[in-house]
């Protein structure tokens, strides 16, 4: 299917060279690119200063509207979910998790999903494709739009790995932090990932100041691969050994995702299984109580059973929190709201 190209995806100087393929001069792009990434204009009508004959030309081949919000929910603690349509019909997530002092926006990277996390609902969607750059920052553009001002914080941590997409995801980074767009500064932005060893390589020759988490979800090899299917393509010893490089390489810290499951992955020995892992670079360990999905069986522990995993990773020498269930009322699950909302023919 032919899609438009999505204006939010192109850098100025690209903006620029397309203006001069439609034999405009240069700066039309930098007018161009002030309409998309500051103005946050999403129709071309908005766009007064253009010439009427460039829009029309670039209206057969780009859109600066990729992504359109189909349906909003929300729950009493602040956090908005959107179901966000794209232009070939496919729907994505993206949600708004307000805190006292900061916003922050969580993105897809992809439509669905293809690493197959057991207790995950953008699993159960099947995959389509990865998204365009353009895809990913409009959906910033959206919040931004919705909140009335530029979100504090991004983590790509929606539908898809955004390591299965890299190319895309770190386009839509530069684009971001562009000092002339919405500058959003790279250490408040954050890219998780279920373990794509390669891309974790491949992101610490980067330079950039990006923050990384790591899903782990289990303490050894053998419960992870139950969970995580990406654990036989890139075991959890080697990626471990690429952790510690990447916080050598680039002195950064790495944050490790653990969802809490009852009776699965919450044991005392699980915990001390994890911290002897981890001890051994900077790192702090995210401790989640699990999202119920319809299609996955497991609950969240009880309080004190996560408080006391908590307490004996600190006990040795590992920093964790342990995160609150955002949004139990909005599908929260990542995948949960588009699962219940497919596309047309989806
Ligand atoms: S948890 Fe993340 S990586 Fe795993 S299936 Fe879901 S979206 Fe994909």
């Amino acid at each position: 299917m032919f899609m438009k190209i999505a204006l939010q995806g192109l850098f100025p100087e690209e903006l620029q060279a397309l203006c001069k393929e439609a034999g405009q001069p240069a700066f039309r792009g930098g007018q161009l690119w002030q309409w998309v990434q500051v103005q946050g204009a999403t129709d071309w009508e908005q766009m007064g200063n253009l010439p009427k004959a460039l829009k029309a030309e670039l209206a057969a081949t780009h859109t600066p509207a990729p992504a359109k919000i189909l349906r909003e929910s929300g729950d009493p603690g602040g956090t908005r979910k959107w179901l966000v349509g794209l232009d070939d019909g496919e729907s994505i997530e993206t949600v708004l998790i307000p805190a006292r002092d900061r916003n922050t926006v969580c993105v897809s990277t992809q439509v669905g999903c293809r690493m197959g996390c057991v207790f995950c609902a953008s699993a159960k969607c099947g995959f389509a494709r990865g998204l365009s750059a353009g895809e990913i920052v409009a959906q910033v553009q959206l919040v931004a739009a919705a909140l009335g001002q530029r979100p504090d914080n991004i983590v790509y941590m929606g539908m898809g790995e955004p390591f299965d997409n890299y190319d895309e995801v770190l386009k839509s980074i530069h684009i971001l932090n562009h000092p002339d767009g919405l500058n959003v500064g790279a250490r408040r932005i954050t890219i998780s990932t279920c373990g794509v060893s390669s891309g974790i390589r491949r992101l610490a020759e980067e330079g950039l100041q990006v923050e990384m988490s790591v899903s782990l979800h289990a303490a050894n090899a053998e419960l992870r691969r139950k969970l995580m299917p990406i654990e036989n393509k890139y075991p959890m010893d080697a990626l471990l050994r690429e952790c510690a490089d990447y916080t050598a390489k680039t002195k950064r810290h790495i944050t490790f995702e653990y969802t809490l499951i009852r009776g699965v992955n919450d044991s005392v020995r699980d915990a001390e299984e994890l911290a002897g892992r981890l001890r051994r670079f900077p790192c702090r360990v995210n401790l989640i109580p699990l999202s119920p999905v319809e299609e996955f069986a497991g609950e969240a522990p009880a309080r004190d059973a996560m408080d006391a995993f908590l307490r004996i990773l600190e006990k040795r020498g590992v920093e964790g929190t342990l995160r609150e269930s955002k949004g139990k009322g909005v599908d929260a699950a990542c995948g949960q709201l588009r699962r219940r909302n497919p596309p047309a023919g989806g």
